[in-house]
């Protein structure tokens, strides 16, 4: 665990480029503004754009020191701030947990898919330009980035933020939008729900107890749609909240620290 520290580096690039607020650095976000209906690519992929033009780019943990972001056939080059990461051991997890069986590892793949499809879920209206509301009252016990070591072995790093709290307390949508996915049962995040927010960003909470809400459904921010558990891999009750971009984890943290700097 460490202290919560935010340091707010927003960014403004020069009139001749597009204006940028928010935090280029890995696993940082971006909102940037162009004129309504531009093309908008990020090392060559499409990014959604609202119709009054504004657009959000996300950067991954391991993201490159640069990224070219083109806009109605005009480049500019984006330095991306690299970041340290932690490493995070946690003893005691079911084996099966950390090393699948051949059966289990299709039940992953199966469920990758699902979170596949739900994220193809794009609205064009931004419902989280406010800002995000605190998914759990808690503590984090758990940052985004760690590279895990999970009864001794290495894993993925960790794709976003835990926060320790009792099984049953309320689980909250971080800003208003569409539920993408309610899986009762994930081999690794047990029940998880995904909402939609507009421009590719969607939040996913993972290990709940109970979840209130189903796939379709349009939620308020702060409306409740579950609870916390230990469901799936946890060696105990808490929320594990993510937010992505496309197909790209971003830190909840950060963007939870910028959003509320680029409204304009
Ligand atoms: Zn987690």
């Amino acid at each position: 665990m460490r202290p919560l520290l935010f340091v707010f580096l927003l960014v403004a690039l020069p009139a001749h480029g597009v204006d940028l607020t928010g935090r280029l650095e890995q696993g940082g976000l971006a909102i940037g503004q162009a004129r309504p209906d531009s093309a908008v690519s990020l090392d060559g992929r499409a990014v959604p754009v609202a119709s009054d033009g504004r657009f959000v780019l996300g950067f991954g943990r391991d993201a490159a020191p640069t990224a070219t972001l083109r806009i109605d056939g005009h480049s500019q080059t984006l330095s991306i701030a690299k970041r340290d990461w932690h490493i995070q051991r946690i003893d005691g997890l079911p084996p099966a947990k950390v090393t699948p069986d051949p059966a289990q590892l299709a039940r992953i793949a199966e469920e990758n898919r699902l979170v596949a499809q739900a994220r193809q879920v794009i609205s064009p209206h931004p419902t989280f330009l406010d800002g995000l509301a605190a998914p759990a009252d808690g503590i984090v016990s758990g940052v985004f980035g760690s590279q895990r070591v999970l009864n001794g072995e290495a894993r993925a790093p960790h794709s976003g933020t835990d926060v320790a709290a009792p099984t049953g307390a309320p689980v909250r949508a971080v800003a208003a939008g569409t539920v993408t996915l309610a899986h009762a049962d994930m081999y690794f995040t047990g029940q998880t729900v995904m909402i939609d927010h507009g421009l590719g960003l969607q939040s996913v909470y993972a290990h709940l107890s109970r979840t209130d809400v189903a796939v379709g459904q349009r939620v308020e921010q702060g409306q409740v749609i579950g609870a916390v558990g230990a469901s799936g891999r946890a060696t105990g009750p808490h929320l594990h909240w993510g937010v992505s971009w496309l197909d790209v984890r971003l830190d909840p943290e950060t963007v939870s620290a910028v959003l509320p700097s680029v409204r304009r």
